[in-house]
């Protein structure tokens, strides 16, 4: 399971929506009620894919 942080795309709106996910391609399917996409801002849950340098 991910947590994924996400806000509306559309500037003028200010929703933010925090949702559990099974695979990280259902974020693609998430949609602001307002009908702009949203954007991911954070994602936690997962193991780092790179190693810190
Ligand atoms: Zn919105």
């Amino acid at each position: 399971m991910f947590q994924v942080e996400l806000v509306c795309s559309d500037p003028r709106c200010d929703a933010e929506v925090t949702q559990w996910i099974e695979q990280l391609d259902e974020v693609a399917a998430v949609a602001c009620e307002c009908g702009h996409g949203l954007v991911t801002v954070r994602i936690e849950g997962f193991e780092p894919v790179l190693a810190p340098v």
